[in-house]
């Protein structure tokens, strides 16, 4: 280290999210030294803005669903939920927005901490503007991990910036439910918190722009959670434009068509974008508001000493898919640091590798909605020979014990000429947890003959496998 302002490292990372985190850790255990700089909480969203919060507000309802799903136990289920306790264990699960637990981890793996914004000032290079005003130069001798994440992004919407819309940080930290809450976007974002907002006693009115919710998923999942939610009495309109947001005194108007809406709040739930801007890319010739381009090992192209790792990438962005990379993206920081070569895998359909072709997902809308690999539409686009296998699950024993009327479907897209599965989505309750299993056999590719020697255990909701298998063969 040189001097007060200007230190150097190993690895500087920017950003201590939950990749940024995982990124220094896997370096620090491989013997390199490691700064991390965060501008906010050290957590980044999944902790205070979105996983965590999300589906904090969403347990108690699901809860609840589950045990009056059972003759028996439903009697038991005599009051309405606790809005403010579900709050209050909301609040709980974001450590009410205080980030020392895990200030206190990133010390204990021995990473060094430093609170400011980070922007690139040329080659390895990062400077860092602290609360005060001080800046600190940083010099990294190996790599610059950029794992600045994503925003919400407000579409062009005449008016919209000027409502001051929530963005999902707003809607999963409300302190309460407003009445009438509008909510722009179908997507998972979208429905979770349509779901949670309406159970917390708002009246909720969806707008999806095309003629499905949850477009990227298997038409199955997008149904059966737009006839979830009407039957809650969410006001779901699909192919609804919005084209205009004022204010009316305390109210949100928006233009959809012909008609205007009026609510309290107005979710955009969208779409994400790169935080790529204010960030000094330009200074090492990228462009800012731009994913970064990287190839497998996370490494930027063209930029042999820049890495872009989690949402920043736009590939996968999900907290675990930004761990995974975090642990991709070090091991190849940690093996070049040591001279070593690194392999660089190009994608090809069968690359099973979880960013490309096996990426596990949840939807914790009621149904949930579970999916790892390609769906059908997609196994379509790339041209792979396949077929699609689907089987409703509420037929099977485990599942009609889990829930009287237990409704849901499996749908497998298998792969006819390796015979090896595709992608697997789960639609019903509680299949978050069937999914592990599928996404062994897709990364696994595990031929099918071999499934068969899977057994699942009876009477669970997995016998589905079976139920799959016997659909298979015909
Ligand atoms: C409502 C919602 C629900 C979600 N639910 C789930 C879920 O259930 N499961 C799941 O897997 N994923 C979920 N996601 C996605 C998940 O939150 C993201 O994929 C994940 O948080 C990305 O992690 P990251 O570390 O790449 O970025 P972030 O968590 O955004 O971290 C980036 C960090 O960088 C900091 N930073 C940015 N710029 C600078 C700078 N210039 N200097 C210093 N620091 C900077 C930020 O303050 C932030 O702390 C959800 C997302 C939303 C919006």
């Amino acid at each position: 280290m040189s001097s007060a302002d200007e230190k150097t490292y190993d690895v500087v990372v920017l950003g201590a999210g939950s990749t940024g985190e995982n990124v220094a850790d896997v370096v620090v255990r491989g013997g390199l030294s490691a700064v991390l700089v965060e501008e906010h909480l050290v957590g980044g969203e999944c902790s205070y803005y979105a996983c965590m919060p999300s589906k904090a507000l969403l347990r108690g309802t699901e809860a609840i669903a589950e045990a009056r799903a059972v003759k028996g136990a439903a009697a038991a289920v005599t009051g309405e939920q606790d809005v403010a306790a579900t709050l209050e264990r909301r609040d709980s699960f974001t450590s009410n927005w205080d980030d020392a637990g895990q200030v206190s981890w990133v010390e204990g793996a021995g990473i060094d901490l430093l609170r400011g914004t980070a922007r690139l000032d040329g080659e390895r290079t990062v400077v860092v503007t602290g609360p005060d005003g001080t800046e600190t130069r940083l010099s990294a001798r190996h790599a610059v991990a950029v794992c600045t994440g994503s925003a919400a992004a407000v579409p062009p919407v005449d008016g919209l910036p000027d409502v001051q819309p929530w963005t999902p940080r707003e809607a999963t930290s409300a302190k309460e439910a407003p009445r009438r809450l509008l909510v722009i976007g179908g997507g998972y974002v979208g429905c979770e918190m349509s779901f949670a907002w309406n159970a917390l006693g708002s009246t909720v009115t969806l707008l999806q722009r095309g003629d499905r919710l949850l477009p990227g998923a298997e038409p199955q999942a997008g149904d059966a959670v737009l006839a979830s939610l009407r039957d809650r009495g969410v006001d779901v309109r699909l192919d609804a434009d919005v084209t205009a947001a004022r204010r009316d005194g305390d109210e949100v108007v928006l233009t959809v068509g012909t008609e205007e809406l009026r609510g309290d709040e107005v979710l955009v739930a969208t779409g994400r974008e790169a935080r790529t801007t204010g960030i000094g890319v330009e200074t090492v010739g990228l462009e800012p508001g731009e994913y970064l381009d990287v190839d497998d090992t996370l490494q930027v192209r063209g930029l042999p000493w820049l890495y872009g790792v989690g949402d920043v990438n736009g590939r996968r962005q999900l907290t675990h898919m930004g761990k995974y990379q975090a642990r991709q993206a070090a091991a190849a920081i940690v093996a070049r640091a040591r001279g070593e070569e690194v392999a660089v895998e190009d994608w090809s359909p069968y690359t099973a590798t979880a960013d490309r072709a096996a990426t596990p997902a949840v939807v914790f809308t009621d149904p949930q909605v579970a999916s790892v690999g390609l769906t059908s539409a997609q196994a379509r686009e790339a041209g792979v020979p396949h077929r699609v296998v689907e089987y409703p699950i509420g037929s099977v024993a485990g599942a009609s014990l889990f829930a009287d009327g237990y409704e849901g479907t499996a749908i497998a897209v298998v792969d006819t000429s390796r015979e090896v599965l595709l992608g697997v989505t789960f639609v019903g309750p509680a299949v978050a947890e069937l999914l592990q299993a599928a996404t062994i056999a897709v990364v696994g590719e595990v031929p099918i003959s071999r499934l068969w020697h899977a057994v699942p255990a009876y009477p669970t909701v997995n016998e589905i496998w079976l139920r799959l298998l016997e659909t298979w063969r015909g």
